[in-house]
């Protein structure tokens, strides 16, 4: 899998091509608190192109119509493109069309997952899903670093479940204690969740290790690659995991649109989490026969603008070059590091510069408040994300309760990092100040 962007040989985009790119952004060309806008909070959702747009709005103008139902043209229509999305996110992340499964957001994602083995441990799916049953006593492992949304699922199905959940801890300086996987994940494990890459560390796991711990115990392996599929060429089949999420706001795509990715035999194997209309066969008033994958995941009618956008994001990221995006990140992210690790009373949470990264670092300012940051940079138009970014447990190890978070995108240039440097000084000078 590809997870390295610093062995990439791809040239980053050079400030020609960089300014090209931005004009497909309109959104960056205005100005916030009477300042150009400086968005370094794509992290938390990225800008979307006009190609994004347009595609979304032509889908209402000429298509409209519910999928998979219609015997009309427009249905037809509607349909393919729908599908079509989904081939081209399938091919965008190295995996096949039918194990791709759209959701609202990868939040939803991790939540199927979760429920639909809860519905495994009930009894539900036969005896096909019986291979994903828990019982107490058996155990969940996830790291200290999840975002909130690949930690509390996991709780919540320990809890319904009896199962035990486990993590693996940080390093002194950040990394994953990885010498600890042999005591971590035995016999009894049989979920490993485990993010990417962190949205709060900006590093980069290596999945290939985890994957192999977990596969040497049986277990079943869940990747959130929520910053990483936006940021990494990623190639699921060759990874190994069984099941990943992402969320399409984060690349380019709308809100309201998310994939799980699971290996065809497994999610045809799942008993469905939510159930209702076009995910069966046959319906009895007794019971129910379901599609196989994704449609057994599909309940209901679909976000088809939605998907239709985060197909026409990927054809966008993958004509810019996702190698290069990676590169141009890989760069602006040592830049904003070790740009930071100069500034006096700054910490960077977790690895500082050298350690292959995207464009993304939280960092704490010792005596001013994470807030106070934000509202002074954002005086400047510069945006970017404060608090503890739904990872409080990863910020109670760092002995911290919020951090300031920049993160960077494909768009994002060498000034506007040094813009958020110059703030962050200011800012400091300020409130120093002013104490
Ligand atoms: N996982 C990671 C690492 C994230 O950064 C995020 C979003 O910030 C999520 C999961 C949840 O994504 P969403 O809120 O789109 O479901």
């Amino acid at each position: 899998m590809t997870t390295t962007p610093v062995a990439t040989t791809a040239r980053p985009f050079s400030a020609s091509e960089l300014e090209a790119l931005r004009a497909d952004f309109p959104i960056l060309m205005q100005e916030v608190n009477g300042h150009p806008l400086v968005y370094l909070d794509s992290g938390a959702t990225s800008q979307k192109p006009l190609a994004v747009l347009d595609a979304e709005r032509d889908y209402y103008l000429h298509q409209n119509a519910a999928v998979h139902r219609g015997a009309h043209t427009l249905a037809a229509e509607a349909t393919e493109m729908f599908e079509e999305a989904r081939a081209s996110v399938a091919r965008f992340v190295g995996a096949d069309d039918d194990e791709i499964v759209w959701t609202s957001n990868a939040t939803e994602a991790i939540n199927l997952i979760a429920y639909a083995i809860s519905n495994a441990t009930a009894g539900r799916g036969g005896e096909a899903a019986r291979r994903f049953a828990l019982a107490p006593g058996d155990e969940i492992v996830v790291t200290e670093m999840e975002h909130h949304a690949n930690l509390l699922p996991w709780q919540e199905l320990a809890a319904r479940t009896g199962a035990v959940l486990r993590f693996i801890p940080l390093a002194g300086d950040g990394t994953l204690r990885l010498d600890l996987l042999p005591d971590l994940i035995g016999e009894r494990t049989r979920i490993v969740a485990f993010t990417h890459v962190s949205n709060v560390l900006g590093i980069i796991n290596p999945v290939a290790e985890l994957v192999e711990a977990a596969h040497r115990a049986g277990a079943l392996v869940v990747l959130d690659a929520c910053q990483s599929a936006p940021h990494l060429a990623l190639d699921l089949h060759a990874s190994g995991v069984d099941f990943a999420v992402f969320s399409g706001h984060k690349m380019l795509a709308p809100t309201g649109i998310g994939v799980l990715y699971g290996r065809r035999e497994l999610l045809n194997a799942l008993p469905p989490f939510l159930t209702g209309g076009s995910m069966i066969t046959t319906v009895t008033m007794e019971g129910a026969e379901y599609l196989p994958a994704p449609q057994r995941f599909e309940a209901g009618t679909q976000r088809v603008s939605q998907a239709i956008a985060l197909g026409a994001a990927v054809d966008y990221l993958s004509a810019a070059g996702v190698d290069r995006i990676a590169a141009h990140e890989e760069r602006l992210g040592q830049r904003l590091v070790e740009g930071l690790s100069a500034i006096d009373s700054v910490t960077v949470l977790g690895p500082g510069p050298g350690r292959e990264r995207v464009g993304l670092a939280s960092f704490d300012v010792a005596g001013v408040h994470s807030h106070d940051i934000g509202q002074f940079l954002d005086d400047r138009g510069i945006a970017i994300r404060v608090g503890h970014h739904c990872a409080q447990p990863l910020h109670r190890r760092f002995g911290v309760t919020s951090s300031t978070r920049a993160s960077t995108y494909l768009y994002t240039t060498d000034s506007e990092v040094d813009q958020l440097l110059e703030g962050v000084s200011d800012a400091i000078a300020f409130f120093g100040a002013h104490a």
